[in-house]
């Protein structure tokens, strides 16, 4: 159990002893704004500057020279950021490389795994996962001549924030192929199970994959005890790597040397790629499933911020996060809850992720007035404050602060000053 007292000086206190503390210092920080938002998009770090600017004067300097310079450094780099990332996720060096969107991953992965038999051919989901992996899903299973109505399974949530892990491994029947899952679902903050999942779908002879864009960089991953057959998620996130980075991709080993879905010319075993050939002769490890040529001004943000992330260490990174989200769920039960507001993701450590779900009827509004009081929250239909204390940057000073001005917006009703239609991008 985690306990706290109520006053600022306490959480000056929590900041003090923090041990990654003076990483903050190395990001872009506003002191007179409250970020809340790195589960969208993380800050820009120094080292994501510096890596990004180095990429610039190497082409600047080399032209084409950049794909030769350094051994190949730049050639090879998306499996070079695949070997700083591995360790993340408890994978080996060459079960990652750093490719496209999590949204084209997606689809590279199930073109690739998704084989459907007459017996066998649903694909199982979730109806809280985030919707452009539905679209991939739904898309996938129609170029294959099927009808989602009916390939797809999706387990529904019994209450519109959760998913029972029970009902997942019901659904895991003799007509599923493939099982894609989030491991921290992007409204409620739940993390599943990824061990007792893959482990449940591989006893089926189903094939499971992981979205881990709500997880990575914030939670440790053990691939290599789970098992699943693969994972995709973005950069952009807890990852800090920049607004579009480059997504990545995790394939278990045991599946090197099958044929990629979408197959390209970097997915070329490098030795021959310069040769041009017409037949597509596949790189033996995750570089596989690389197509095109690398974006790498959208990666290098990527290595310069694992280089952060190692110096926290990702233990230390969750430890910090679990304790600064559960010091701001500490703080809204004792002082937001008379003014409708209620905390709306799991309670324990072991089920939830990085941000707190923050529930209230006028969520939408109080997300403008809080941006009028220079904090960046986001909305999430239809009653969620998504608030994102991130142990790299934040503070929890900066958590007292903000539960000081939630308060203020609840007790004054400060959102009744703002209309209630939604204009714009809403975000
Ligand atoms: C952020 C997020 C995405 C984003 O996909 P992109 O292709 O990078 O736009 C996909 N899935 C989940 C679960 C996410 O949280």
């Amino acid at each position: 159990m985690r306990t706290f007292e109520l006053g600022a000086d306490y959480a000056a206190k929590l900041d003090a002893v923090d041990p990654i503390a003076s990483l903050r210092e190395r990001f872009y920080v506003k002191e007179d704004e409250l970020y809340m938002d790195g589960n969208s998009l993380g800050l820009c770090s120094r080292d994501a500057e510096a890596a990004i600017l180095n990429i610039l004067s190497v082409w600047k300097g080399q032209g084409i020279g950049i794909w030769t310079a350094e051994d190949g450094l730049y050639f090879l780099y998306p499996s070079y950021l695949g070997g700083l990332l591995a360790p993340l996720i408890g994978a080996d060096k060459d079960e990652v490389t750093i490719t496209n969107s999590t949204t084209i991953n997606i689809h590279q992965a199930i073109a690739t795994f998704y084989k459907p038999t007459k017996e066998r051919y649903k694909i199982l989901v979730d109806d809280l996962n985030f919707p452009t992996d539905r679209h991939a899903v739904d898309s996938q299973v129609m170029l294959k001549g099927y009808d989602p109505a009916d390939a797809v399974k999706v387990v529904e949530s019994p209450d519109g924030r959760l998913i029972d892990e029970e009902a997942v491994i019901a659904a895991m029947t003799d007509d599923v192929a493939l099982c894609l899952m989030p491991s921290v679902l992007y409204r409620s903050a739940q993390l599943l199970n990824i061990e007792k999942l893959s482990r449940a779908a591989r006893e089926r002879g189903i094939i499971i994959g992981w979205d881990l864009c709500h997880s990575i960089g914030a939670i440790p991953h053990d691939l290599k005890k789970a098992d699943a057959d693969f994972a995709i998620w973005c950069n952009y996130k807890y990852l800090n790597a920049g607004p579009g980075a480059v997504g990545g991709l995790y394939i278990n080993r045991r599946h090197f040397g099958m044929t990629p879905g979408l197959a390209g010319w970097h997915g070329n075993l490098k030795a021959t790629q310069f040769e041009l050939h017409h037949k597509h002769d596949p790189a033996p490890d995750a570089d596989a499933w690389l197509t095109g040529t690398a974006p790498m001004l959208s990666m290098a943000g990527l290595e310069g911020n694992l280089k952060i992330v190692a110096e926290a260490g990702i233990d230390r990174i969750r430890e910090k996060s679990l304790n600064l989200t559960a010091y701001l769920m500490f703080l809204i039960d004792a002082r937001l809850t008379p003014y409708g507001y209620a905390v709306g993701n799991p309670r324990e450590d072991a089920v939830r992720g990085g941000h707190v779900a923050l529930e209230h009827s006028e969520a939408y509004r109080i997300c403008q007035a809080l941006k009028l009081k220079k904090v960046i929250p986001d909305y999430r239909e239809p009653n969620v404050v998504r608030l994102a204390p991130v142990a790299l940057y934040n503070t929890y000073a900066e958590v007292h602060r903000l539960v000081d001005i939630l308060e203020e917006i609840g007790k004054d009703r400060l959102y009744e000053q703002i209309p209630a239609e939604k204009t714009g991008i809403v975000h």
